[in-house]
């Protein structure tokens, strides 16, 4: 019952004018495959300064339910906080927005704390966060994964109401598949989504925990798409390499 999301985050990738040449390039046949099948949104994750070039070519090639989100945002409303942006301008072209994607929390610092407050702020504008979590290669290998995973769901999916609670998405990426071509396989990715799901059921209870969408990332690709959709607790993938080419399309033809 719940729909499932496939989101492109093309990361540090295609300035305004590339972006746009690319979505003109994908959106002929994504378009027709959004108006076939009504139970799947689709997500560009352009960097910031190309949102409006993106935003350009999918008003003027409309399709149902191709959406626009952010890779990252700041939580304050506006002011002296140089070189971010704030909810409501993400707003102005964006139903979405990731926050806490590992890449920000490695190189850039973010904390749970932080991911929460920018969470908070995304619902307060009425923009759908996708909250990345996932443990890396050494917290993998010494079997700590549920613990890491455990804390970094208290410390970033806290303080929701219970509608926010049911709007949020997570994402969960294993550090050690993202960019490596090594996906977990489905099972594994699997049992750790599903208790993502029972964490979230405790936090907010089972209507939540049966609401919140959960998507896997790390080297999604065409090829094995459909192993992780089979999975009844895994409800699409955020793609990185993948959404950069015309392979993005044939993803969301297989969650089809
Ligand atoms: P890749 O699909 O390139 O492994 O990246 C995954 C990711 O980090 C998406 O946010």
């Amino acid at each position: 019952s719940r729909t499932a999301i496939i989101a492109g985050n093309w990361k540090m990738n295609y300035g305004p004018q590339k972006a746009s040449e690319f979505t003109m390039e994908i959106m002929p046949s994504l378009g027709q495959l959004m108006r076939s099948y009504p139970r799947i949104l689709c997500l560009l994750c352009p960097p910031a300064i190309s949102l409006s070039s993106v935003r350009e070519v999918v008003d003027a090639m409309p399709a149902p339910r191709i959406e626009l989100g952010a890779q990252n945002m700041y939580y304050e409303e506006k002011g002296a906080f140089t070189g971010e942006i704030a909810p409501a301008m993400v707003k102005e072209l964006c139903t979405s927005v990731i926050l806490g994607h590992s890449e920000r929390r490695t190189y850039f610092g973010e904390t749970d704390e932080l991911v929460n407050k920018k969470a908070r702020a995304a619902f307060a504008h009425r923009l759908r966060p996708i909250i990345c979590i996932g443990e890396n290669l050494e917290q993998f290998e010494s079997g700590s994964t549920q613990e890491v995973i455990r804390t970094q769901i208290q410390g970033s999916l806290a303080g929701f109401t219970p509608e926010q609670a049911a709007r949020a998405v997570i994402a969960y990426e294993p550090i050690w598949a993202i960019g490596t071509g090594k996906a977990a396989t489905a099972e594994q990715a699997g049992l750790v989504v599903h208790f993502i799901r029972e964490q979230y059921s405790e936090m907010y209870g089972t209507e939540a925990g049966d609401a919140v969408r959960i998507l896997y990332g790390g080297s999604v690709t065409s090829e094995n798409i459909a192993e992780f959709i089979a999975h009844p607790d895994i409800d699409g993938a955020l793609v990185g390499g993948a959404s950069l080419k015309p392979d993005f399309v044939e993803i969301v033809r297989k969650t089809i």
